[in-house]
């Protein structure tokens, strides 16, 4: 399971293993940098375990659903968060009508809801809207209370 980028130079679609998601890559068409994931993953169930495994770095789960006005609120500051700590965290999107499986394992009820996790382990969950600076606060909390020695 890996994730697929475009090359923002040459167009060649790239499978990013999800271990170096938050890494500088090379296109392997024209040799040019890849940057780091700076957008939310839209993942399915496959994929978030996928990640939750080998994630260097901490990662920022949003529960939404297409009718939850708060949910769309919440995207661009989701959006922000991935922007801005491209590098440094991972940002995934789950639709919660399409993965109840995870909605159910993390507890779910209200939406958006936010999980934090890190090496595997959920570090912060809440629910509720936030703005991009508390989820920011979170992720680097996450990287500094539970990196590795
Ligand atoms: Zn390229």
């Amino acid at each position: 399971m890996a994730v697929i980028r475009a090359c923002t130079h040459c167009g060649q679609k790239n499978r990013i293993p999800a271990t170096h998601l938050a890494d500088t890559g090379r296109c392997g068409a024209c040799k040019n940098a890849l940057p780091p994931v700076n957008e939310p993953l839209a993942a399915d169930t496959a994929l978030f375990d996928e990640i939750l495994q080998n994630a260097r770095v901490p990662v920022l789960v949003d529960f939404w659903a297409d009718w939850c006005g708060p949910c769309r609120m919440a995207a661009p500051e989701v959006a922000r968060t991935a922007a801005d700590l491209a590098g440094q965290a991972i940002v995934l999107k789950m639709d919660s009508d399409k993965h109840h499986d995870l909605a159910a394992r993390y507890n779910v009820r209200g939406i958006p809801n936010f999980l934090v996790l890190h090496n595997g382990k959920l570090v912060h969950q809440q629910a509720g809207l936030v703005g991009h600076d508390q989820m920011e606060a979170w992720l680097r909390s996450a990287a500094t209370v539970s990196t590795p020695a």
